[in-house]
């Protein structure tokens, strides 16, 4: 994944190679924006781009170094995430660990990252570290980066990858040349998933809807999230106005965890929209097997409170995946204030 292969991010990839060819890189970049939108595509293809023997500054994603990046074993490039993320890659088992795989990046992971920074590069002209979820860095952690920031090794570049910079200390960020990634458009998704992962244009369409603009997230979609998506839905439907004991229930069973909260928040997301969309006489929408269903319920709710139901929805989605709180009540407190209009 060479920095031209970066798709739907061409702001950041712009500032990259214009950095790489007028030899004005920084020492640290802090890529900012949504999971799997290109981030560590373009950390890649940055570290390629120092590396690659054949176009050098630019990376042709063929040559030696550069498949080596691409496959994660180069001795220039260190790789740094929390335990947990790399037993979720299979590049580490549960049994390399004598604890619960750990969420956070330890300050140990930080003070190794920080001997291998010490030696000379092996084969190209630059190191790279590249920190995968860098939010998830501890704050001792972070205090013992920050040195690295401070005093870079010569010859380093430092790029952090993050879904929620807010989460790293301002001293963290203000030291780093911030490179912001943007979601991807359900246009853009859609054909991805089509052209790349080999999606029917129906199957595509839905999944990027409900992907949040995210294309990691359009993959780990599968035929069972699919179909639950017409149960969320439905429920949704069929909850009463006049009593709140149904509501709880909904909020129960789908906010037992973060990721099902997660999950059933975006598929109301696309559906409070859809209504929308047919309150409003429009077509093309995103639950296009429910049609008849996203009718009916326009005619349900007046004009004005459909607005108000897609920013209560959005609220809701934006406190879950920022962690604030327990899913279970965001998703309580949202269908009082829905049921409420
Ligand atoms: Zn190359």
């Amino acid at each position: 994944m060479t920095l031209a292969a970066v798709t739907g991010q061409p702001r950041a990839i712009e500032a990259l190679r214009a950095a790489l060819a007028s030899g004005t890189l920084h020492h640290a970049y802090l890529f900012a924006g949504p999971a799997g939108v290109g981030k560590e595509a373009a950390a890649i293809g940055l570290a390629q781009a120092l590396a690659c023997e054949k176009q050098p500054g630019v990376g042709c994603g063929e040559c030696g170094p550069c498949r080596r990046i691409e496959r994660r074993n180069h001795p220039d490039v260190t790789w740094v995430m929390p335990e947990a993320e790399q037993v979720a890659r299979g590049l580490a088992g549960r049994s390399d660990f004598d604890h619960t795989p750990s969420r956070e990046i330890k300050v140990d992971q930080i003070r190794a990252l920080q001997e291998r920074l010490a030696y000379r590069a092996l084969e190209a002209p630059r190191k790279v570290a590249i920190v995968v979820e860098a939010q998830a860095l501890g704050t001792s952690a972070q205090n013992a980066f920050l040195k690295t920031l401070e005093e870079p090794p010569s010859g380093t570049v430092l790029v952090l990858l993050a879904s929620a910079p807010d989460r790293l200390l301002p001293t963290m960020r203000s030291r780093c040349a911030r490179i912001q990634f943007g979601p991807l458009s359900r246009a853009q998704l859609a054909q991805r998933l089509e052209a790349e992962h080999s999606l029917d244009a129906g199957a595509a369409q839905l999944a990027a809807s409900l992907a949040g603009g995210s294309l990691a997230r359009a993959l780990e979609l599968d035929a069972e999230q699919l179909g639950r998506r017409r149960e969320v839905i439905e429920q949704f439907e069929a909850l009463p106005r006049d009593d709140a004991r149904p509501w709880f229930k909904f909020a129960e069973e789908f906010g037992d965890s973060r990721e099902a909260a997660e999950e059933c928040l975006r598929v109301l997301a696309t559906w409070v929209r859809d209504v929308a969309v047919a309150g409003a006489g429009g077509a093309s929408p995103v639950n296009a097997d429910l049609v008849e269903l996203a009718r009916g319920a326009a005619a349900k709710v007046p004009a004005a409170a459909l607005h108000r139901r897609q920013s209560l929805v959005d609220q809701a989605l934006v406190a879950v995946s920022e962690r604030n709180g327990s899913p279970r009540l965001q998703l309580e407190r949202m269908l009082i204030e829905l049921m409420a209009r």
